[in-house]
């Protein structure tokens, strides 16, 4: 059996791949305590998005920590839950960005 094809489905396809779908963004997001944070990077190997960085890598591993892309963050606890030395907290998004941006601006 033969369908006849479907006209404008080209059309159809050519918009959907020129449309880009806004990025949603996670209602919470993880943040890490420096002061608190060994840079023992247990939670880099859980972040399923890889927005962990590990900082201050020098010999010294005294003054090694992780920074956590807050843009990429998807919100989902497991850095965490798997931080051994518990210094990341999970914060609702907005009311942290708009803190952050009176101390900061
Ligand atoms: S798991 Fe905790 S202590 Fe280890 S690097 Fe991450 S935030 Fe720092
Ligand atoms: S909450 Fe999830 S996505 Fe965000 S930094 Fe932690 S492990 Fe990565």
């Amino acid at each position: 059996m033969q369908f006849a094809s479907c006209e404008g489905a080209d059309t159809f396809s050519s918009m959907a791949t020129a449309t880009k779908r806004p990025k949603k963004r996670s209602a919470n997001i993880a943040i890490v305590r420096r002061d608190d944070c060994t840079g023992c990077e247990a939670c880099i190997v859980f972040c399923p998005v890889v927005c962990i960085d590990l900082m201050g890598a020098s010999e010294n591993p005294a003054e090694k920590y992780v920074l956590i892309d807050k843009e990429t963050c998807i919100g989902c606890t497991l850095c965490a839950r798997y931080c051994p030395w518990e210094s990341i907290d999970m914060v609702v998004r907005e009311p942290f960005e708009q803190r952050a941006e009176l101390v900061f601006m």
